[in-house]
């Protein structure tokens, strides 16, 4: 039986483990975090993708899970309502897109691959060393073993790729923006809605999944220069943040705190990851560490799901893996560029036309689906 070790226990690397526990393999799968990370902000399920979690038998459980956000409101700067819109409106969808929170699909993939798959928690990947039997691994708790493939599931900022491909500036592809997410208190009463604050080249958004007691709070902001030197400091990224909303109305102070006293900041660049090749031997790339496209084409978690399903239907042949998933991958990378988010304009001008947009998509009917969502029609594997 061939073995396999995946690192990442997120959406890439479960869904992985269950396409590749199905077809005979010997699958391990490693995660750095203690457990499994459950709730989490909202992911879409759309397109292609759908297609995935209906053959792994998961659609009856996600339609469930799925959290209905019934608006987002834009507000100007001095928190005045702009327009109110359905999520489709922004992102496209005919209404079969499904959201549901990161936590709850990984969980939901585990609990497919849970009695199958060997699961190490707690820690991760320091070598790779491949020769023509195998890929000899050491962990860091000092565990030895060699598999016959070792595939990175873990993120834009992967570990196997650094390993691997080499250092992540030469496959990153910063987009002009930076982000800081956090919880805080549900001190408005939101319930199924997102609030989005707007300045030129700043957002502030409190996003209510449910109706509980907390919401997820964002600050994001336009940058020339991804600020690589705050990536190791918290404090640095506080700082930078504070400053950047410094003076600002609506609710941007009450964010400002929340962030500064959060226990789960998570503070990162709005990047893409751009790779000319995403195997090499013995080792492949899936999901965000092989072509992350960024949370402003809301694509991330459908990519991975397809590129699993893919993945494990050529794994004795990664250049078919390749052939077929890449330009699939690239048409919903190219949804976005470097400084044109939608979701943050970075002029006066450009704020005041993104509004007109809104307005008048307030009336519209749904949008019909973005052709690049479907671009793929699913393999059949067997
Ligand atoms: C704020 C925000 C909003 C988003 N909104 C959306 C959205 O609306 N729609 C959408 O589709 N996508 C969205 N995304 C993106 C989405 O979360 C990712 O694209 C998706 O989760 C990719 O899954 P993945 O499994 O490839 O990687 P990840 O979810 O990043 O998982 C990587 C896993 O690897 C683990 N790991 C990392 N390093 C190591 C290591 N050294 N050893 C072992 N394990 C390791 C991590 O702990 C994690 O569990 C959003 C992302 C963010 C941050």
């Amino acid at each position: 039986m061939s073995s396999v070790l995946i690192s990442g226990a997120s959406i890439a690397g479960p869904a992985l483990a269950f396409w590749l526990s199905r077809r005979g393999f010997d699958v391990t799968v490693v995660e750095k975090s203690h457990t499994l990370r459950g709730g989490g902000y909202p992911i879409d399920i759309r397109g292609t993708a759908l297609g995935v979690v209906e053959r792994m038998g998961l659609l009856p459980r996600l339609r469930e899970a799925h959290v209905h956000t019934r608006r987002i409101t834009f507000l100007d700067a001095d928190g005045s309502t702009v327009a109110s819109v359905r999520p489709d409106a922004i992102a496209g969808g005919d209404g079969s897109d499904l959201e549901v929170r990161r936590g709850d699909l990984a969980e939901m993939l585990h609990d497919t691959v849970r009695d199958d798959v060997e699961f190490l928690f707690d820690n991760s990947i320091t070598t790779l060393q491949e020769h023509p039997g195998g890929v000899d691994v050491t962990f860091r708790s000092g565990l030895q073993r060699t598999y016959d493939h070792v595939i990175g599931a873990d993120g834009l900022h992967s570990n196997v790729r650094s390993l691997v491909f080499g250092a992540e500036e030469r496959f990153h592809r910063y987009l002009g923006y930076c982000f800081a997410g956090f919880t805080l208190p549900n001190h408005l009463g939101l319930r199924q809605e997102a609030l989005m604050w707007n300045e030129p080249g700043r957002a502030a958004a409190l996003y209510a999944v449910g109706s509980g007691e907390s919401v997820h709070g964002f600050l994001s902001f336009g940058l020339a220069e991804a600020p690589f030197g705050a990536f190791r400091d918290p404090d640095a990224q506080r700082d930078l943040v504070a400053s950047v909303f410094e003076g600002d109305g609506w609710e941007v102070p009450e964010l400002v705190k929340a962030m500064n006293e959060a226990d789960d900041l998570f503070f990162d660049t709005v990047s893409q990851i751009r790779m000319p090749a995403w195997s090499s031997g013995r080792v492949a790339l899936v999901g965000d560490a092989a072509h992350a496209p960024s949370f402003l084409t809301g694509q991330g978690s459908s990519l991975a799901l397809v590129g699993a399903y893919v993945l494990a239907g050529h794994m004795d042949d990664f250049a078919e893996y390749e052939r077929v998933l890449r330009p699939f991958v690239l048409a919903n990378q190219d949804l976005v560029d470097v400084g044109n988010a939608e979701l943050f304009p970075g002029t006066a001008e450009a704020l005041a036309a993104r509004n007109d947009v809104l307005r008048a998509r307030e009336t519209l009917p749904a949008e019909a689906s973005r052709p690049e969502h479907s671009a793929l029609t699913l393999p059949d594997f067997g």
